[in-house]
């Protein structure tokens, strides 16, 4: 797959680094939505009780 066809779907950036949910990021763009949804997966994961609450998620949420 020739990632010279490719840009990144938040900034237009043509250095693409990953896929994310089939769409293209690049390395920026990609940690930013990477973390969102690692922060999102936890703080589900935290709502139906399989991670304790003592792991304070949302402090991180925002930034
Ligand atoms: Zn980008």
């Amino acid at each position: 797959m020739p990632n010279t066809m490719l840009k990144c779907s938040a900034c237009g950036s043509t250095r693409v680094a990953v896929l994310i949910n089939g769409k293209p990021y690049c390395t920026y763009c990609g940690s930013k939505i990477l973390r969102t949804h690692l922060i999102r997966t936890l703080i589900n994961m935290q709502r139906e009780g399989l991670i304790t609450s003592t792991i304070k998620i949302e402090e991180y949420a925002d930034s």
